[in-house]
């Protein structure tokens, strides 16, 4: 369907992509993957003809796309891009009707397409249609730069990131969508992103480009079972083992946490078993408040005077979080243990650096 072979792009001073060559076979979801400017984007482009290519030869069906005029291309491959690009002085169902009105579709048949794609995507055509893009929501926003990819029904699709920009909630709702679709709509799709999970989870084949060359095309199974090189171990394990870590639950490696009441004195605080030299402190009702460094206290000091206040949420875990959320605060914050809390700020124990690196 889609053959890139030996593809060159030179850009003065730079070898954007260097002898470049895969093919994608008919309802083949291929993923271009790799760190932010090994070419992917230049790759995908060149596919529609949006970036000349310096050398070499892009194929479709057989046909080498320079025999094509680029809009006709276009027209026969639908883009969607990370920042969606929708136009924001036209409805959503101008936007999606943009090349179905090129193309000249009567306005009916035009009507009813976009219905059937906000339907597929979940937005009532009652409720969209005649909404701006300013009215929606950031992962709304992306499906309407989908559809409107899927308007004229092109047999291919080229997705640059487009689940990129929204946040991690509402973009493992849109893969997991969007995997539907593909299963019934089986276009021949080539989508970038530099995200190992969405790469597995979307993906029938993943392309692996490094400084604009390729290093690996397989399976997802074969290149997390057999990765060509350290390279790519070294890139999709640091994500494997975090991957790990977000199935497992806080709760599972809680600790007994060292902790105090505002109004103890301090010369009441036991030492700690295991020479911490920090001490959390709550409330009676057991309320997360703050914490205390051990050293150097007078023993008539109370907490409650001395202690450092914590925002509610802050450097605290909730307690049906995963060691990956743990982890993230961990070093967002740079603690090496932090508070578990349960839903409503009681303290329950704490987690600590060593216990996550350990798991
Ligand atoms: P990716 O999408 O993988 O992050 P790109 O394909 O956008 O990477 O870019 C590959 C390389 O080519 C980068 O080093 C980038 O800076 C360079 N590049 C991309 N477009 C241009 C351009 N128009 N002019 C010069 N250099 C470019
Ligand atoms: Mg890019």
């Amino acid at each position: 369907m889609i053959e890139l072979l030996n593809v060159t792009k030179k850009y003065p001073g730079l070898v954007a992509v260097d002898n470049l060559s895969f093919k994608v076979d008919e309802g083949e979801f291929c993923v271009l993957i790799g760190p932010s400017g090994c070419g992917k984007s230049t790759t995908l482009r060149m596919i529609n003809r949006l970036v000349p290519t310096t050398s070499g030869s892009i194929f479709i069906e057989d046909r080498n796309i320079e025999e094509s005029k680029p809009e006709e291309l276009r027209r026969t491959i639908g883009y969607a891009i990370q920042s969606v690009g929708l136009f924001p002085h036209m409805t959503v169902s101008s936007n999606i009707a943009v090349v179905p009105d090129l193309l000249k579709w009567p306005d009916s048949r035009i009507d009813e397409r976009v219905n059937e794609l906000l339907d597929l995507f979940g937005l009532d055509p009652s409720e969209y249609r005649n909404k701006y893009p300013g009215q929606l929501s950031g992962g709304e926003a992306q499906r309407v730069g989908v559809a409107r990819a899927l308007a004229a029904d092109p047999p291919i699709l080229l997705m640059d990131e487009p689940f990129g920009a929204i946040d991690p909630i509402t973009r493992e709702t849109l893969q997991i969508e969007f995997a539907r679709i593909q299963k019934e709509l089986r276009k021949t799709i080539v989508f970038v992103t530099h995200d190992i999970d969405e790469a597995i989870r979307l993906a029938t084949r993943i392309v692996i480009l490094k400084d604009g060359r390729l290093v690996q095309h397989d399976t997802p199974e074969n290149i997390m079972t057999r990765p060509a090189d350290r390279f790519i171990t070294e890139f999709i394990g640091t994500d494997r083992a975090l991957k790990r870590l977000s199935r497992i639950s806080v709760k599972e490696h809680i600790r007994t946490a060292p902790s105090v009441l505002e109004n103890a004195l301090i010369g009441d605080i036991p030492d700690q078993p295991h020479g911490e030299r920090y001490i959390w402190v709550t409330s009676e009702t057991g309320h997360l408040l703050g914490w205390l460094e051990t050293s150097g206290l007078g023993v008539d000091d109370i907490p409650a005077n001395i202690m450092t206040r914590l925002e509610p949420g802050s450097a605290a875990v909730m307690n049906d979080s995963t060691l990956k959320e743990a982890l993230s605060k961990m070093v967002q914050q740079g603690i090496r243990s932090a508070p578990v809390v349960n839903s409503k700020g009681v303290l329950e124990g704490e987690i600590r650096l060593e216990d996550i690196l350990e798991a």
